[in-house]
């Protein structure tokens, strides 16, 4: 319906005024075809792995929904070690691998040089290049295209663009979509340990497309997303989203939160686009909200936020700042992502995470001795969730163990506590596994979180249990301010005094680091806080 208004566009976060690329509806859709071809032509049928280790760029989303027409598609988070991505190459035996020819200040093409090595089932590399992304700019000459490595693997180095046009006129057919056949291996953002990997069905990928296209956006609609197109969070709900609805999406590259001065263009780039949506994390907002908001911004409807709680003092400032609400919404890897969302034109209510959207069932439940219990209206408990999204098991957990990750009926345990209001409104009370148990008693660390973040100072807060001989464990909290800020923790001891309801919840020991350790998608890695607190107690 939308061949010739424009899909996808990428621009470079740096410079607001570089060239931007940009696919139209059509051209993504060529583009696909003859690099779901391509894949076929190298020997990948329909259960054979297609691994990406790329950046956001305009090829990532035309390899991801090529990867998933031919095989199964693995994108793969380019800060890993070159270890880390041999092993996930291994396990799930990807025949081919997509990722970048070398590039000044990158380090992807070597380190996939380097997990390839190790991989011997991956038989052939396609080479990105990003050169384009630098017209109007100096071309950068560069004299090697393989990096160097000695390698026991012989795989095969391809240019992408060459390899991929080369198929251009060659029509093979696909299969239709079949809702059951998996296409896609997504890993969790490995918040809190390992990441998991999760099977996602076509049927899930279409059903967060739709949801997007029936909840939230139409073809008039430009979406801004700076999130990394190997989190499912870019990949269906952003994504998808756009190709079932139409609506633009402008990816700002690189992606994230990470680097110096990585959102100082930001709003000027929202206003060149005229976005209407912004779609993020709170580690992105919260970063935003570091600098002035610099340009006309009227554009803008709304925001969406996910992937992890977002305090309700950086709800208020965004809004302050720009006039706009934020509608926040829940998903998660195992469900292909999308449960819940706030209304973009209903009843919000800040601090929850919305309603369930249709066909994303959602109970909580309380474990006893004598099976899963219904809790009532406003009780906490483990929040289980069934739709067309939720995975059935983890590809390489044996089978009993995928067992134990259902509740009754096939409700998926999200290991997330939470509640169901009255009006049906979902609240997450924190994350079972991340829950603070001093002497026997439950403290959400979101409690102090929140607490510290309503300090004007303070950036990002990780509050987690330290160790202690007597009660366990007892709170402690690890913070990172803003530039330029000058609170002590003295100053952020009284603070947290002042606004912790609960006694018990007050943190014993406060420390200000340079820089809170964070996910790929900005959210704290609390086990990384919790080796610093072991280190503190045991040393
Ligand atoms: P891992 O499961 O490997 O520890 P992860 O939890 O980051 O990593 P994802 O699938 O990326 O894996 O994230 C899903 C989780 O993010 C949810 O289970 C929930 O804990 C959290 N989450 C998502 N949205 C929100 C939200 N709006 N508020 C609070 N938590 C959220």
């Amino acid at each position: 319906r939308h061949a010739d208004r424009p899909a996808i566009s990428f621009q470079l976060l740096s410079d607001p005024r570089s060239k931007a690329r940009t696919l139209t509806w059509n051209d993504l859709h060529e583009r696909v075809t003859e690099t779901a071809n391509l894949f076929r032509s190298l020997g990948v049928g329909p259960k054979d792995v297609v691994a990406y280790l790329l950046p956001n760029t305009a090829e990532t989303p035309v390899v991801l929904l090529a990867g998933a027409t031919a095989g199964i598609v693995n994108p793969i988070n380019p800060l890993l070690e070159p270890e880390q991505i041999a092993s996930i190459l291994r396990e799930t035996g990807a025949k081919v691998l997509v990722t970048l020819k070398p590039f000044p200040k990158s380090d992807i093409a070597q380190k996939a040089a380097e997990a390839v090595a190790q991989a011997p089932g991956v038989k052939t590399v396609l080479q990105v290049d990003l050169r384009g992304y630098l017209s109007g700019l100096k071309r950068l000459a560069i004299p090697f295209l393989r990096p160097k490595m000695t390698t026991t693997n012989q795989a095969k180095y391809l240019d992408f663009e060459a390899a991929a046009s080369a198929q251009r006129h060659n029509r093979l057919t696909f299969d239709e979509p079949e809702g059951d056949r998996v296409a896609a291996y997504f890993h969790t953002g490995g918040t809190t340990g390992t990441p998991k990997v999760a099977q996602h069905k076509q049927s899930g990928m279409i059903y967060n497309g739709w949801l997007g296209s029936e909840m939230l956006f139409t073809h008039r609609d430009v979406l801004m997303c700076p999130l990394p197109m190997f989190h499912v969070f870019a990949a269906y709900p952003v994504l998808m989203s756009c190709v079932a609805s139409g609506a633009q999406l402008v990816m700002p590259t690189p992606a994230g939160y990470r680097g110096e001065g990585v959102f100082d263009n930001f709003w000027k780039l929202l206003e060149r686009w005229q976005a209407t949506f912004l779609i993020t994390v709170p580690t992105a907002i919260a970063a935003l909200m570091q600098r002035p908001v610099d340009a006309d911004v009227s554009s803008l409807r709304t925001a969406i936020s996910g992937s992890a709680p977002l305090p309700v003092e950086l709800y208020n400032r965004f809004r302050a700042a720009t006039g706009v609400e934020i509608s926040e919404g829940y998903g998660l890897t195992e469900a292909t992502c999308l449960v819940s969302c706030n209304p973009v034109d209903g009843m919000k209510k800040v601090g929850s995470v919305g309603l369930p959207l249709p066909y994303s069932h959602v109970r909580i439940l309380r474990r006893t001795p004598e099976g899963f219990h219904e809790c009532a209206t406003d009780e906490i408990g483990e929040i289980c969730v069934a739709s067309p999204g939720v995975f059935e098991g983890s590809t390489y957990t044996e089978a009993d163990k995928n067992h134990e990750l259902f509740a009754e009926d096939r409700f998926l345990r999200t290991g997330d506590l939470g509640r169901i209001d009255p009006d049906g409104y979902l609240w997450i009370t924190g994350r079972a596994k991340d829950l603070i148990i001093r002497g026997g008693h439950n403290i959400d660390p979101a409690m102090i979180e929140d607490a510290l973040l309503s300090h004007p100072q303070v950036a990002f807060v990780g509050a987690i249990g330290q160790p202690d001989s007597f009660a366990g464990e007892l709170p402690c909290a690890y913070v990172e301010l803003v530039a330029g800020a000058t609170a002590d923790v003295s100053e952020l001891m009284a603070h947290a005094r002042d606004h912790i309801p609960e006694r018990a919840a007050i943190p014993k020991h406060v420390e200000i680091l340079p820089e809170l350790p964070k996910t790929a998608v900005g959210k704290i890695f609390k086990p990384d806080l919790r080796k610093l607190a072991i280190k503190r107690v045991y040393d």
